[in-house]
């Protein structure tokens, strides 16, 4: 039952590793349907830059034969990494991995977001993604097959449903109870346009990578995007609810900015330009991570793959292992016979290597943003 070659398979959710996985299907000549809740592939901005890592991320777009086109759009230059004295902004650090394209696992180069979704949906037959079609619940049906429902009421049956459909997946149930949970680090998210024009001071304290100022558990951290445009992030220790208790309004910006202005009292003023004075308001990201390890017992018909098999803070793995899932659950299917076979291999590769990942992700938060009381403050 259930053969591979002529299997139904439905991605939920056109994610990097959803869209890694179809690509790498079509490429086999197997047919596949993306199932993406977002009305298009621009409907909104895909956010920050990515660094791709040679043997997952760039290893997932070899298998999927878009590599060459990651290496067009890339930017080397982005992998510079630099450490700012928070009060003087004076170099502690400075990392400029002197690996190339040849030299194997030091080269690391950047990406926007949107350029490698971007990228991957160009790879695709035209109509591979269904956008705008929400899934609501992933039931499997006991005979190896699984009925996705969409929320607008309407279902279809597969013989497998790939969960890919990020933190809050909606597939994930059919295997999982795991929820997200916060793991106590709020980012607050501001950006920069143009900024070698417009804000030049600014463009030369990030240079043309990351650059990162930390103040016990308050790190600050700038990246640069193409285009001239500056992401910028404070990242801190607090609870869930921290502005509402401390009567902040993230959408009235001076008031924000006011309050970070506080916040970020007796740092060195090119840095606090870095947060107090960019061309958006400020986004609120707090950091989920789900329980680790995150395992479950096999459940024929479906299967998860990146955040939602295994989200975990945000330490520059996350798309990497959605792309390699992506590629390795596709290569399964082709090399398996039977859809289950297939499922089976590809959990028993992710799952003790997501887990070990979430380990060492959920240890790198702590040293990276320490509990105030443990090196923070
Ligand atoms: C602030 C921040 C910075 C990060 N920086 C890095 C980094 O530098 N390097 C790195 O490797 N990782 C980074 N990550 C992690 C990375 O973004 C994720 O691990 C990666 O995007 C996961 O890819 P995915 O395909 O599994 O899911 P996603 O990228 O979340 O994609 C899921 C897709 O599913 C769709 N979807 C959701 N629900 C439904 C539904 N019900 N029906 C249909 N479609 C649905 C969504 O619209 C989306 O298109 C960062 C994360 C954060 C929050």
């Amino acid at each position: 039952m259930n053969a591979t070659r002529a299997a139904r398979v439905a991605i939920v959710g056109a994610g990097p590793g959803g869209l890694a996985c179809a690509r790498v299907l079509q490429l086999h000549g197997r047919s596949v349907t993306v199932f993406e809740r977002e009305a298009s592939a621009d409907a909104r901005s895909q956010g920050g830059s990515l660094d791709l890592h040679p043997d997952t991320g760039q290893a997932a777009l070899r298998a999927a034969g878009v590599l060459d086109r990651f290496h067009e759009l890339s930017r080397p230059e982005g992998q510079e990494w630099r450490s700012l004295d928070h009060a003087t902004a004076t170099a502690l650090e400075r990392e400029w991995p002197d690996g190339d394209e040849g030299a194997g696992t030091e080269y690391r180069p950047e990406i926007d977001r949107g350029h490698l979704r971007g990228l991957l949906l160009d790879s695709l037959t035209p109509g591979t993604v269904r956008w705008g079609r929400p899934a609501g619940a992933a039931t499997p049906l006991g005979d190896g097959t699984c009925r996705l429902a969409f929320e607008d009421g309407t279902t279809e049956d597969f013989d497998l449903v790939v969960g890919a459909d990020g933190a809050w997946s909606r597939v994930r149930p059919a295997v999982s109870d795991a929820l997200p949970e916060y793991t106590g680090v709020a980012f607050v998210e501001t950006g920069f346009d143009d900024c070698d024009v417009r804000h030049p001071g600014l463009a030369r304290l990030v240079g043309p990578g990351t650059m990162v100022a930390k103040a016990g558990s308050t790190g600050l951290f700038a990246q640069r995007n193409s285009n001239g445009h500056i992401r910028a992030y404070l990242a801190f220790r607090a609870p869930l609810d921290w502005h509402t208790a401390a009567g902040v309004d993230l959408d009235d910006a001076a008031a924000a900015r006011a309050h970070f202005s506080k916040v970020l009292d007796g740092w060195d003023e090119g840095l606090r330009y870095a947060l107090l004075n960019g061309d958006s308001g400020f986004a609120h990201r707090p950091l989920f991570a789900l329980p680790v390890p995150h395992i479950w017992d096999h459940v024929p018909g479906v299967t998860l793959l990146g955040d939602a098999a295994h989200l975990m803070p945000p330490l520059g793995v996350g798309v990497n292992h959605a792309l390699l899932d992506g590629a390795d659950l596709a290569q399964a299917l082709i090399a398996e016979e039977r859809v289950d076979d297939a499922v089976r291999a590809y959990e028993g590769l992710m799952l003790p290597r997501s887990a070990e990942l979430a380990k060492r992700c959920a240890e790198g938060l702590g040293h990276l943003i320490p509990p105030v009381g443990a090196g923070g403050r």
